[in-house]
């Protein structure tokens, strides 16, 4: 099978149709409209607006077609390409000694019609086609080739379209002098990286300031002060990984997140190198003296979760840093380690190393939250809450120290603690009620979850039926195939799942979706605005009627107000916890039945 020759300045054209950025990306359904209409119009089985890139062709669009892209041997349109004002077209390809043998033609696509016309560049260049394909022998007239013409030219227009949105959408997010992130996306980029800082991929964030920058601008002038600050960014961004994202923030700060794997030791590595990039000299068009330019930076570090457990304070404690070592003398690196009061009074490490021994000398202990039937006020479980108790620090709250042993990867240990407990608890009191215990992240990137709930299972005799494990959406949004697997072969026991905080991550419909959960847990905080503001309440309702169609029960969480459960109860939620209805407490019967609160509402 003779393969298509290359057209001319072929190195150019691939530029030109790399340039677009348009290759690999998501379904767009302004193209999916045009090759709809040309399949309509031929009454043809497959239409497809086909890219031909260095070695393969990739499809924008496809009708009736399977493949997202075939090798470039193969493509109809590397030879449409080669006459870019003409429709080539194949009246029947068995007999056509160019494509008689092709794979496209001999296997199960039986390809015997093929009509192209080339999609060009603003500069000419052929970029693909958009083309028709029939598994019969056809005619093809001078108007037909006029009408698919035009939907070629309409298919150029949709690329140029797709190249100004995605240059508007840079601008939104760049900062213009560097090229480099803007603050804005750097914060975007950092809530991101947040959420998979508790999924157990940690990031550290770098703050760069250089050193005596305002003295450039004095001596030599804005625009050369410009061009050390891009030439400065420039050397920054390559000198990191692409993962990593470095940004402008200001005048003359930098900011960068290096992305998983981070320790001190790496951290500490890549900051020197960069301090020593920007101290290499700088050549300054224009400059006066004709002499380069040596600048310094101070650079801040601080890891997320050590030293900050939301973007704002790992920002907080990186600038810290970063202050520090203009103190200490500039040009220099500084961790946030030295500086920061850690996660209030006590540190990271002395959190680390207590709670260490917590779990190892069985000091943490459980409180217990009931859940009610909504309109019945029948008490039907609780959730089970670690409390910790520390002999040094006093008592520590559940959001310090979860995200800590989180990090630290105590929380394997801590969960299965309190899986036992809880399971051990659940025997003592009547077996209608059933458990719930809070899982994290961090059993969902390795496979311990089954074999450990089915050993505590089979340890303490807990019927299956009575355990539900409650997870959180950024729990399984990053090991989305992986926690389906865990969840499905422990439903198969009996074990129940809860989707807990729904509402305040990500929107994970999808995921809601694909993964088997029984119950879906509204999250506090559009509890508490129910009765006082109509979005919640809608927002709530909406949520409750979504569970019930993807034949999930609902229960609402944190009901502080007999209006709240009145709201509730009226928008059929099935389940109400919170603080109106029985607090956290240490022994579960001790719990008062609420049946005031239930009357009332
Ligand atoms: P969560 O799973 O959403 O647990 C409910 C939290 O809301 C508990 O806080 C509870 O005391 C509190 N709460 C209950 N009712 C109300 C109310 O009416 N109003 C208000 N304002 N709050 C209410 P807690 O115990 O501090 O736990 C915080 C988080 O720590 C939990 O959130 C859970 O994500 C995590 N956590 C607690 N125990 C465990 C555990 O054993 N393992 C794991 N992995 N995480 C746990
Ligand atoms: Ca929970
Ligand atoms: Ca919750």
């Amino acid at each position: 099978m003779p393969s298509a020759a290359l057209p001319p300045d072929e190195a150019e054209r691939i530029a030109t149709l790399r340039g677009y950025r348009i290759l690999d990306s998501l379904p767009d359904e302004r193209f999916d409209r045009l090759t709809a209409l040309a399949a309509q119009h031929f009454g043809v089985p497959m239409a497809l607006i086909s890219l031909i890139d260095s070695a393969r062709q990739w499809f924008k669009s496809s009708v009736g077609f399977a493949q997202r892209e075939t090798e470039r041997d193969h493509a109809f349109c590397a030879h449409a390409i080669l006459a870019p004002d003409a429709v080539t077209v194949v009246h029947d390809a068995t007999q056509d000694p160019r494509f008689a043998n092709n794979p496209l033609v001999l296997g199960p696509d039986h390809i015997r019609f093929y009509a192209g016309a080339p999609i060009l560049a603003p500069n000419g260049q052929p970029l693909g086609t958009l083309c028709i394909l029939d598994r019969e022998p056809r005619a093809f007239s001078e108007e037909d080739r006029h009408f698919l013409t035009q939907l070629a030219a309409n298919a150029s227009d949709l690329f140029d379209l797709h190249l100004s949105h995605l240059t508007l959408a840079e601008a939104a997010t760049r900062d213009p002098l560097t090229r480099l992130a803007n603050r804005r996306q750097l914060e975007a980029a950092m809530d991101t990286a947040m959420e998979a800082a508790f999924a157990g991929r940690p990031f550290a964030l770098l703050t760069i300031d250089l050193d005596g920058f305002r003295a450039i601008n004095n001596k030599y002038g804005d625009e050369a002060g410009d061009d050390v600050l891009s030439q400065i960014g420039q050397r920054l961004s390559s000198s990191i990984r692409a993962s990593d994202v470095p940004a402008r923030i200001g005048g003359d700060e930098f900011a960068i997140i290096l992305s998983d794997p981070v320790s001190h030791e790496i951290v500490s590595r890549v900051a020197q190198r960069l301090i020593a990039d920007i101290n290499a000299p700088i050549e300054i068009e224009g400059a006066a003296d004709g002499r380069p330019v040596v600048m310094s930076a101070s650079v801040g570090c601080a890891l997320a979760l050590r030293h900050g457990t939301t973007p704002a304070e790992v920002r907080r404690s990186a600038k810290e840093a970063m202050y520090m070592a203009k103190r200490e003398g500039r040009n220099r690196l500084v961790i946030a380690d030295e500086v920061v009061p850690l996660l209030g009074n006590a540190s990271y490490n002395t959190i680390e190393h207590r709670l260490g021994e917590a779990i190892a000398q069985d000091q943490l202990k459980l409180q217990w939250q009931p859940y009610f039937l909504t309109g019945e006020g029948r008490l039907t479980g609780y959730e089970a809450l670690v409390r910790w108790t520390c002999p040094g620090l006093g008592p520590v709250v559940p959001s310090t120290f979860i995200p800590v042993a989180e990090a630290s990867g105590l929380i394997g240990a801590l969960d299965e603690w309190v899986l036992r407990a809880a399971c051990k608890a659940a025997l003592e009191i009547p077996e209608q009620l059933t458990i719930s215990v809070n899982l994290s992240a961090y059993w969902f990137s390795r496979e311990e979850l089954v074999p450990l709930v089915k050993r505590v299972l089979s340890e303490t005799g807990l019927t299956p039926q009575r355990l539900i494990l409650e997870l959180t959406e950024r729990t399984i949004i990053t090991h989305d195939e992986s926690a389906r697997h865990s969840m499905e072969s422990l439903r198969e026991l009996g074990v129940g799942f809860a989707l807990d905080d729904f509402g305040t991550s990500y929107s994970s419909l999808n995921y809601l979706r694909k993964l088997p959960f029984d119950r879906l847990k509204l999250d506090r905080s559009f509890v508490g605005d129910l009765g006082a503001d109509r979005q919640a309440e809608a927002v709530a309702g909406a949520i409750v009627q979504l569970g019930h169609a993807l034949g999930m029960s609902v229960c609402a969480e944190g009901v502080e107000t007999p209006l709240q459960l009145g709201f509730l109860n009226g928008a059929s939620c099935d389940l109400v916890q919170g603080y109106l209805l029985g607090r956290p407490d240490w022994e579960p019967m001790s719990a008062s039945t609420p049946v005031a609160a239930f009357a009332k509402a």
